[in-house]
């Protein structure tokens, strides 16, 4: 059987299944004498205490082994352990039902994670998977069970899940779990964004993937085409690991490129740089040869835990990626929180559209309190390297005039506290919105360059939600309306002097990092793993080419015509590059 998800993480993967979300809990349910009740909420407590022991322990191993931004989800799963309702309720309830505590804190848990999931709001849907987590660890250690987890796998295993938990992934071995498919998700989501990052082959969004399988089934996962192989025949397995052998000897062929520079073939140097959640990614950047940092999502310092990050600890991680990357550039994207990004510790209302609402940029604007905080930390740390700040989801030239008046002042308390500070600090502005993108001439005015966002930009061109998998054919990064936005950002930054780059997804494909190339754009910002690809095909092409193929693709009148040609380019210029780029597009995808 073969299914057809969202491809996540490129590379080909083809092991045994684990099945994660396999763990079923059969409580028992007799009937407790009233003398036994106190001595049940006695092993509540306890039970609640070790639990509470074993997510500092693997907090503690997780934050020498890994770092600490990939700790802080155990922050959020200590404050479910600490909710007093969910402990009331569940000692009320064993002593009005006379039941076991197991067989009530799993109802509560699902009545909890019933109503969160009703409520139709992302923040809460984020608290389920910890309320999820941490309710199954609670009822490990009431009944006696050994958690099945990521670590210590005695073989190789493709893990299938409904989601992966941010707790989960956390926990991946690299080597250990060599692939995952799960049933939600695209190619923006955390899962989605985290396999990239470990460079584990991935498809997301496969709607039933836990329903078709079980522990022990043979698949393969194709994260180049986002294609799923349930128990396939002998001669799919073959032609597999003929395909997986090229593709991992591909890679390491294109390591070597490592150290060469991103020049086209007529001698135009091309800036390639690497996206970075967390500082810990740093090592990967530097291993694919990246020539600084064009996107470092500071959200996700503030993500995944109980508090907001002091000054001083912005400063030091800061600090951290900018002494690394010295001397290529670091550029800081400021807080983007919002539509799918939700902060347990903002106190942020529902919203009826929240990629339409208060996020990014606004909400920094409306809460200086907390965006200068994370201002005068960049601002302090920009003497250990070279650091660039970037404004995210602009969509006016007043945001880029407000934001620059609070780092004016910022700048001026420095001065006069005689703290040092890079004052030649460029600041530049994502380009996300329609409206940023057609008012680009005024917006050089007020910034040294743009970024252009384009997971954003083309959902608000195009009116596609991209979270939204059952829309997720029409998210089309060729769409003529796409193109013609980005090449108007492209003219208009050059037109006032200043660089032009892209961070969003759309740059990290070759035959799209073709047409931005012809189109003009000064950089390309991608995750670690598809450096070597896009540097590939730079350096195999010539700008006049690339130029003529852009400029030929723009006249053309549908997204699917202009993909193909550039695909079919890219068959003709670099014929190895054609098979790991997607021959369908991003977030094409219908089950078969
Ligand atoms: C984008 O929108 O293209 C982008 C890079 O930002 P994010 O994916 O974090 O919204
Ligand atoms: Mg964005």
């Amino acid at each position: 059987m073969m299914l057809r998800g969202i491809p996540a993480a490129p590379g080909i993967a083809i092991g045994k299944v684990l099945c994660l979300d396999s763990e079923e809990f059969t409580v028992p349910d007799r009937n407790i004498p009233k003398g036994e009740i106190k001595r049940e909420i006695q092993r509540f407590k306890k039970a609640l205490d070790q639990t509470r022991k074993e997510i500092l322990l693997i907090q503690d191993r997780i934050i020498k082994e890994m770092g600490k931004g990939h700790a802080e989800i155990f922050n959020a799963h200590l404050l479910v352990l600490e909710d007093t309702m969910l402990i009331d309720e569940v000692v009320t309830q064993v002593e009005k039902q006379r039941l076991p505590v197991e067989n009530i804190f799993l109802k509560v848990i699902k009545k909890y994670i019933n109503v969160f999931s009703k409520m139709d709001d992302e923040y809460l849907k984020e608290r389920i998977s910890d309320i999820d987590d941490v309710g199954k660890r609670v009822l490990r250690v009431l009944m006696g069970k050994e958690r099945k987890t990521l670590q210590n796998l005695k073989e190789p295993m493709i893990i299938v899940s409904y989601d992966l938990s941010p707790s989960d992934t956390a926990m991946i071995q690299k080597g250990h779990v060599i692939g995952f498919a799960t049933d939600i998700g695209g190619r923006t989501s955390h899962t989605a964004i985290m396999a990239k990052s470990l460079e584990i082959p991935a498809v997301v969004g496969l709607e039933d993937i836990t329903k078709r399988t079980k522990n022990n089934d043979t698949v393969i996962i194709d994260g180049i085409k986002g294609l799923v192989f349930i128990n396939p025949s002998e001669d799919i397995i073959k032609k597999y690991r003929v395909e997986k052998k090229r593709f991992e000897e591909f890679g390491r062929d294109l390591l070597k490129l490592k150290d060469l520079p991103s020049k086209t073939l007529d001698g135009h140097r091309i800036g390639i740089a690497a996206n970075i959640e967390l500082p810990e990614e740093l090592p990967s950047c530097i291993a694919h040869g990246a020539d600084g940092i064009g996107l470092y999502r500071s959200e996700y310092f503030y993500m995944n835990r109980s508090d907001l990050p002091a000054e001083e600890e912005q400063y030091d991680a800061y600090k951290l990626v900018a002494r690394q990357m010295a001397p290529h550039s670091v550029i800081i994207r400021t807080l983007d929180l919002g539509g799918d990004k939700f902060l347990s510790q903002l106190d942020i209302p529902h919203e009826m559209n929240p990629f339409l609402g208060w996020r990014a940029i606004r909400f920094c604007l409306a809460r200086p309190g907390v965006f200068k905080i994370q201002l005068r930390a960049i601002l302090r740390a920009s003497v250990e390297g070279k650091l660039k700040i970037m404004y995210p989801l602009i969509s006016g030239i007043e945001e880029v005039q407000q934001a620059n008046q609070l780092l004016n002042e910022l700048k001026e308390d420095l001065r006069k506290k005689r703290i040092p500070f890079d004052e030649d600090i460029e600041v530049g502005a994502m380009i996300e919105t329609p409206s940023a993108a057609m008012t680009c001439d005024l917006l050089a005015k007020e910034v040294k360059f743009f970024s252009i966002g384009t997971n954003d930009l083309i959902q608000y061109s195009l009116a596609i939600d991209r979270a939204n998998e059952k829309i997720a054919y029409l998210y089309a990064p060729t769409h003529p309306g796409v193109l013609r936005l980005i090449k108007q950002v492209i003219d208009a930054g050059h037109r006032s002097n200043i660089w032009v780059g892209m961070c969003g997804e759309m740059a990290s494909e070759p035959s799209f990092a073709l047409l931005l190339l012809g189109m003009g754009l000064d950089e390309f910002s991608m995750s670690a793993g598809s450096i070597p690809k896009v540097k590939h095909l730079i350096r195999s092409v010539k700008l006049s080419d690339a130029q003529k193929i852009a400029e030929y693709a723009l006249t053309l009148p549908t997204a699917k015509e202009i993909e193909t040609y550039a695909l079919a380019k890219v068959k003709e210029l670099v014929p190895d590059l054609a098979d790991v780029s997607y021959a369908e597009g991003l977030e094409k995808k219908v089950n078969e």
